[in-house]
Order: C-alpha cells, then structure tokens, then sequence
C-alpha cells in the first residue's frame, strides 16, 4: 500500500475554504503599513543559525530549544526563521540601508518557524505580519508603530483585544537592576521552578513570564523595572504614553511585561485578546536600539512588532469561504465542448469568473456541478449557437447570444 504523508505535527495548512479569511489579515495588514509608508521586504526562509544566536539571543527559549537547525552540504548550519526582525536587521546592514534618509519604515509577512509544544494558537510553522521602523530613537516612532497595530484591529474588528505597555529601559540602566532582581531571585531560589533558578543568572526577568505557581508569588513581590528607569528612559517612556493618550489608544501599563526575546529595550508592548486561551497575545513587539549594532551594523535605533496571522483568526473566526464563479458555461451536445472551453478562457481572460466541468459530465452532471460550484449564472450552449443563461436563485431564464456575456451585468 502506499505511504500516506502528513504534515509534521503541528504545522496548520491552509485549506481552500480558510484562505480567504488569511489572506484578508495579510492583505489588511499590507494595506496599512503601505498606507503609512512602510515598504514590503521579504527575507528568506532560512538563515545562518549565528543571526539568530547573536539576534534573538542565546538565553531565549527560541534559541536554547526551539530552532528547526540543520547542516547544509557545505557544513554551514542554518536555520529556518524563527522570527523576522533579526532577518530584517541583517538585510539592513547588509544593503547598506544606513545611508538611506532614515528612519527606514519596513513591513512583512512570511512563514515562521519554532520546535515549541503545538496546541491550539501555536504551531510549528505559522505566519507573521510585521512592521518595522528603523533609524530613531524618538518616541513618535514608538507611537506609529504601535498605532499601527492598533489600526489592524480595529480595521478587522478583533474583539476583546487590550494593548498592554512597559519599558524594559535602555541595555546600561537595566543592567544595575537585573543585579537587583538576580540578588532578589537567589534569596528565593527554593521556591521557583526549576527552569526560573537555572536561568537566575542568563535570564532573570523570564520569572515575569512563568506560569509555574510558586515561581509567580515569588514574583508579585519582586523589585519592578519601572522603578529603576533612569531618566531619560523614564522620559522617553513618559512621552510613548502621552502620545498614546494623544491618539486615544487605550493601554494598560505593565510592569511584569517581558518578551521572549533578548533585544528589546524601552518600550515593549503586548496585544492580547480575551477570546484566547492561554495563548491569549495577538501580536507584540518593541524597540530594540542594541540590534543592529550587534549584528555589524552601526548604532541605530528601532522599534517593532509582530502579529500572529492563526492567532487573530482563532479570535475573528471568519466565515469560511471557497470562491465561486459568476458563471458557469454547460452543453447538451458533445460538438458543443470545444465552444464551451474557448467561451471559458475568452471570459477569463477578460476579468470574468467562469467555470467549466473538467470531469467530461453529462448535461445532467454539469449542472449538478454548477451548483456544487456556487455558480450564480449558468449558461447552457445550444446546438444551434445561442445560449439559455440561467439565474441560479431564481431559475429565471432567457436566450442570449453567447458572445454577448461579457458585456452583461452579472450580479
Ligand atoms: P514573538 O515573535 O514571539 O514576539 O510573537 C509575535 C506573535 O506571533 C505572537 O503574539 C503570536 O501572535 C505569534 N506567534 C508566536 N509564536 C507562535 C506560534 N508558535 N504559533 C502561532 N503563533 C505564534
């Protein structure tokens, strides 16, 4: 018998019928970043497994167990993204986009990747849309960025959806407090989980993030970032707030918010929707000013995000849709297929939807698949040239030239 081939677990395919509701979120998505001056970049699926070691950074959960890495047959080891801003970054460096007037405002959206434990709103492979805006440190682009987010969700109607900021400070003044925090971790390490105390040392702000129930009252009396901010980032935060006030962006303020990647720094931010379970964040991201310096390039600021395409879906859940054709051509007369196919092709290639059986039906067969097909319009060929063009709804019917159907109103 032969071998049946599925998708490794955990990787969602899109069937026919839940590609219009993806598309709308991707194509929304484009729309308003273009709108807003964000150019579209698409980087490659793989990279060199270093970009992401240096990028999203070596004490991550993406970095220690979640890359899908492999050797190519140069020995070279690459591995398929995980995440798209340190690709966008290295593009960036690489294309010299320092030169150009900046900031560089960049939009995406792609297939990602991450070995992670599937379960509903997290996969193995899933899609990301994105934006990126590199070149400032003013906090107007913070602003922009995350109205941007914003905007996709009102546009696509999510509902339930609460935007959720903190500052996580620049890369210097987070340093004196996570020795504060790693002081305040050791004293406690008995009662956190085993992956929080191994981790005290590389990682200590992920104990924000645990789920594991001793680790979390250990963590409602930890020392905040927010009070160790130093000055201008306090300012920098202050002003991101004040112009979310300004645009009336609603937002709570976080100040246990971390993410699981190593660059950020300042403002971080979460959208997370009500309608989820434990996988309840739409879309994330935040500025991460050390980035691109540390991938060769030179000092330069940035701020971003990225959204979950399945995530905002499991939260509109859309109709599902298959497309169906304005119009069906069908014959009686088998002389009459070689008509039906070139009438078929004439409309297509004039815009028009037209279907057709391929399957060599009988009329009766034809018609069957006609509706099967959603068809609004069927046209019958009859021998002697002419055509009966039938409303599908209502079985109303008149004789027309088949020559004539393009020009008619369809609807
Ligand atoms: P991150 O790149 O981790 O900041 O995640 C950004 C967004 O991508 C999240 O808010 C989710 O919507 C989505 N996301 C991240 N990981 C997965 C996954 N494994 N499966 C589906 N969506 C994901």
């Amino acid at each position: 018998m032969a071998e049946k081939f599925k998708a490794s677990k955990g990787t969602a395919d899109i069937l026919p019928d839940a590609m219009a509701g993806h598309r709308l979120v991707v194509e929304t998505a484009r729309a308003i970043w273009e709108r807003a001056g964000y150019g579209t970049i698409e980087t490659p699926i793989f990279e060199d497994t270093g970009l992401f070691q240096r990028g999203v950074g070596d004490s991550t959960d993406i970095v220690r167990k979640e890359m899908f890495t492999f050797e190519d047959q140069g020995g070279r080891s690459l591995t398929l993204r995980p995440e798209g801003t340190a690709p966008v970054c290295r593009a960036f460096v690489e294309h010299g986009m320092s030169r150009l007037p900046q900031p560089v405002k960049l939009g995406y959206a792609g297939s990602f990747f991450r070995h992670e434990k599937p379960q509903a709103g997290r996969y193995r492979q899933f899609h990301q849309i994105g934006v990126e805006a590199i070149g400032t440190e003013s906090p107007l682009a913070d602003f922009e960025v995350i109205a941007l987010l914003d905007e996709l969700v009102s546009e696509l109607g999510i509902p339930g959806v609460t935007l959720r900021i903190g500052s996580l400070g620049s890369l210097d003044a987070r340093r004196s407090y996570l020795e504060v925090l790693k002081g305040y971790l050791r004293e406690r390490s008995g009662e956190l989980s085993e992956d929080v105390r191994e981790r005290i040392e590389i990682n200590p702000l992920r104990a924000f993030d645990s789920d594991h129930e001793g680790t979390a009252v250990v963590m409602e009396g930890a020392p905040r970032l927010i009070d160790h901010l130093d000055g201008a980032d306090r300012e920098h935060f202050d002003e991101v707030q004040a112009l979310l006030r300004a645009g009336g962006i609603e937002f709570e303020l976080d100040t246990t918010l971390v993410r699981g990647l190593d660059y950020y720094t300042r403002t971080i931010f979460s959208f997370v929707c009500d309608r989820l379970g434990a996988q309840s964040e739409i879309g994330g991201g935040g500025r991460y000013d050390g980035l691109i310096s540390q991938l060769g390039g030179p000092e330069t600021p940035a701020v971003g995000w990225a959204a979950g395409v399945e995530r905002i879906l499991l939260a509109l859940d859309p109709e599902t849709e298959t497309p169906s054709p304005d119009v069906f051509i069908a014959w009686a007369d088998e002389g009459d297929r070689e008509r039906a196919v070139v009438l078929v092709r004439e409309l297509r290639l004039k815009g028009l939807s037209a279907g057709i059986d391929i399957a060599g039906r009988n009329l009766k067969g034809q018609l069957k698949q006609a509706d099967r097909t959603g068809a609004r319009w069927t046209l019958i060929l009859n021998t002697d040239g002419s055509g009966e063009l039938k409303r599908m709804e209502t079985g109303e019917q008149q004789t027309i030239d088949p020559g004539d159907l393009a020009g008619l109103d369809l609807n």
